[in-house]
């Protein structure tokens, strides 16, 4: 089913998930594992993060180096289909256009639709490790927009239809000039096709509520899906905001900090702060709320025990 008409048959807000695939080397029972904890929840989707080769340059014998694509993580499409066997919800295969011409891309969506799988989430993706500025194949997609329309032109070949979701940044993406353009640039991606947005991760959601009014009034009408992710280690208060552009709010920071010898508090901490931005956005007409796991299962499902 489309992630559009589970939006739109759904009489609650619900929880969905978004897992990162094991590195390589992990089981597919490992995997299963990981991710049965969260099904007591019922999530009706899954989403599964996507991540570009790394290139390594190893030094030859005669003091030249070679270029390697390494992949580092099991496939998405591979995840996905363990998923789809061993468990009864969609799932959300994350696409992106950075390291990809359009013609694996559309060998992708082939496969995906071959798979039985009608969702996915478009992204641009990031820069490799570096790289100063975010550079496409010759040829391929600089903006998720462009991969929006792309995914809608290889529908009309094809005759059938995937429901997209696209990414926005309540705090501005780190590249815009500033929150108008970003918002302007998300409108692009619904003008392209796009069905729903999920937010990345904020801490305050006063943040969040200032963005989907500013998107409303920028015209944009698709539903809005907040991302949450507790905190669980006083080390991540300095961590997301470099790896995400984000805010820690002033509250949380300190009492991460003041606790930053004492793991579980931490832990505790993180996880209280999370439930309590979560019962509040469900009190605040969100159609559902996204979680990102990040490999942890324990804070996640307190959270879903306390709120859904
Ligand atoms: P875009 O929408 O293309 O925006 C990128 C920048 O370009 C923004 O600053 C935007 O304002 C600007 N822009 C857009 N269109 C235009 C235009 N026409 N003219 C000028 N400027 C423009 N990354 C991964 O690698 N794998 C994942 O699985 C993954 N999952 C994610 C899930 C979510 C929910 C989110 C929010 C992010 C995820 N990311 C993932 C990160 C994402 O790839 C990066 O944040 C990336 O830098 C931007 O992707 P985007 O799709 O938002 O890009």
């Amino acid at each position: 089913m489309k992630i559009s008409d589970i939006l739109s048959r759904s009489e609650r807000p619900f929880p969905s998930i978004e897992i990162v695939p094991p590195l390589k080397g992990i089981s597919k029972e490992e995997l299963i594992a990981s991710i049965a904890p969260f099904m007591d929840f019922h999530p009706p989707y899954i989403n599964v993060t996507c991540h570009r080769d790394e290139v390594e340059y190893r030094p030859e014998a005669d003091g030249s180096y070679t270029r390697h694509t390494v992949r580092r993580r099991i496939s998405e499409t591979a995840v996905c289909a363990v998923i789809q066997a061993r468990f009864d919800t969609e799932v959300v295969p994350h696409l992106i256009g950075a390291g990809m011409t359009r013609e694996r891309m559309e060998s992708q969506l082939q496969d995906l639709r071959f798979m039985g799988i009608e969702n996915v989430l478009a992204l641009r993706g990031d820069c490799l490790a570096g790289e100063k500025r975010f550079t496409p194949e010759p040829g391929g997609y600089r903006y998720a927009s462009e991969l929006v329309e792309d995914i809608r032109r290889f529908e009309s070949k094809q005759g059938s239809t995937f429901c997209i979701g696209v990414g926005a940044y309540p705090e501005k993406h780190f590249e815009a000039p500033n929150l108008e353009m970003d918002i302007q640039n998300l409108k692009r991606k619904v003008d392209a096709g796009a069905d729903y947005i999920i937010t990345q991760m904020f801490f305050d959601n006063a943040v969040f509520y200032a963005f989907r009014d500013k998107c409303r009034s920028a015209g944009i009408n698709v539903p809005i899906i907040p991302g949450l992710k507790p905190l669980s280690t006083a080390r991540q208060v300095e961590a997301l905001p470099e790896a995400f552009s984000l805010d820690i709010p002033l509250a949380l920071a300190s009492e991460m900090r003041a606790h930053a010898d004492d793991k579980e508090a931490c832990y505790t901490i993180g996880t209280r702060w999370c439930a309590a931005q979560c019962a509040d956005l469900l009190r605040h007409e969100v159609p559902a709320v996204h979680f990102y796991t990040m490999g942890r299962a324990d804070n996640i499902v307190t959270i879903l025990k306390e709120c859904f």
